[in-house]
């Protein structure tokens, strides 16, 4: 019998329906390093190759990340699940984390255009669309776009994107802002210039 998995981008707003994937979302966790190590044991049933997986965790430093995103396939099954979790620490940081390790999740399963659909809801031009393959995209281009998801999430969720400064984030965060800014910055002059062509006297 086929099971059809209902996969929940809750920050984003977007849902899908698979067979092949599926997305659990552990929520916010104390202790990161003890609950990558519980979902690779409880994914794949023993810890052989756990400490070459963890290798390829990206961290900002020696620290546990701050979130992660893990994909557990076990040979022979057709299933990817997916696992999403973050370190509490604020609620901004909150739907940022979340947000950002969503993202990761849908571009890995090959549907960046559905967060491409988003944006073009808000008029957020940024082309997604040149990063259709998750496993073709260089670190920071993985990143641009988790980080991109972000922003989206934040705007959505009321934050004032806009007057976030690049220089009080992280480096790997910069460049999301800088781009997402920009197109707020053109969203803003085009709105002015309607505004100047309104009529107010009719
Ligand atoms: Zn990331």
């Amino acid at each position: 019998m086929i099971h059809i998995n209902k996969l929940n981008f809750s920050t984003l707003g977007i849902t899908i329906e698979s067979e092949l994937y599926s997305l659990r979302d552990d929520g916010f966790i104390e202790d990161m390093g003890a609950h990558i190590e519980k979902v690779f044991q409880d994914g794949f049933g023993n810890l052989i190759g756990y400490k070459e997986f963890t290798k390829h965790i990206p961290r900002i430093d020696k620290d546990t990340p701050p979130a992660v995103y893990m994909c557990i396939h076990r040979k022979g099954e057709m299933e990817r699940k997916y696992v999403i979790f973050y370190k509490h620490t604020d609620a901004l940081s909150e739907i940022y984390r979340r947000s950002h390790e969503e993202t990761h999740v849908l571009h890995h399963i090959g549907q960046i255009a559905l967060l491409q659909e988003k944006l073009n809801e808000v008029s957020v031009q940024i082309d997604l669309m040149k990063y259709p393959d998750y496993d073709k995209c260089s670190v920071y281009e993985r990143e641009l776009v988790a980080n991109i998801g972000s922003l989206y999430a934040l705007q959505k969720n009321g934050s004032d994107v806009a007057t976030i400064l690049p220089e009080d984030n992280c480096v790997y965060f910069r460049p999301a802002i800088r781009i997402y800014q920009g197109t707020l910055k053109n969203k803003t002059s085009v709105i002015k210039k309607i505004t100047k062509f309104i009529p107010f006297n009719f």
